[in-house]
């Protein structure tokens, strides 16, 4: 596996160590190109980033050491502790991906897609093979790191804040009400832990 490190600025991520990870949240971007992601890490005044962001040619980007971290998840049901804890010890793989797809992207051909009603969308940008292959290589490879993780990989659509109640891999839709990452499009039957 191929890991492409990022200069990445120091201030724009909290330098706190956490080395107890219980979690792997996936995320996508809702953008088509990891570099308009970085670049908008690098400049956001929020510290928002993950240390691992996945490109459509199925780059992996490194943007900073998983044992610090960044806000990825916009929790709003816990106190400020518990806030804390949840960003810091789930490690944030984002996959670039532009989620839901406008009736007028759908009309461009442009696009491969799945329609299905969730949330605020219908019409889902699918995700490519390479972009599988490297989850899974990235997966496998921080569940060496960080064991206590497990092999859970929840696979349901709802919001269910059960999710942090074990040790699993989840997707941001299951800790925020709005958020549709990773999308109905996403196939859980892809992902493969050795
Ligand atoms: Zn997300």
């Amino acid at each position: 596996m191929n890991i492409i490190k990022i200069d990445f600025p120091e201030d724009q991520y909290i330098k706190k160590e956490y080395l107890d990870k219980k979690w792997i949240c996936l995320h996508h971007t809702g953008s088509s190109n990891a570099k308009q992601d970085i670049a908008w890490w690098k400049q956001t005044p929020d510290k928002i980033a993950t240390p691992f962001i996945i490109d459509r040619d199925g780059s992996i980007y490194q943007l900073f050491d998983t044992k610090y971290f960044a806000w990825h998840l916009g929790l709003k049901d816990f106190n400020s502790i518990l806030n804390e804890q949840y960003n810091a010890e789930s490690i944030g793989i984002e996959i670039v991906n532009l989620g839901v797809l406008t009736d007028s992207q759908v009309a461009t051909k442009k696009f491969e897609y799945i329609t299905k009603d969730f949330r605020s969308g219908k019409h889902w940008q699918k995700y490519t093979d390479k972009q599988y292959n490297s989850l899974n290589d990235l997966i496998n490879y921080l569940l060496k790191l960080y064991p206590k993780i497990g092999k859970t990989v929840i696979t349901k659509e709802d919001f269910d804040l059960t999710v942090f109640k074990i040790p699993c891999i989840y997707s941001h839709r299951n800790v925020h009400r709005e958020k549709t990452d990773v999308s109905p499009a996403f196939e859980f039957n892809k992902i493969n832990i050795v």
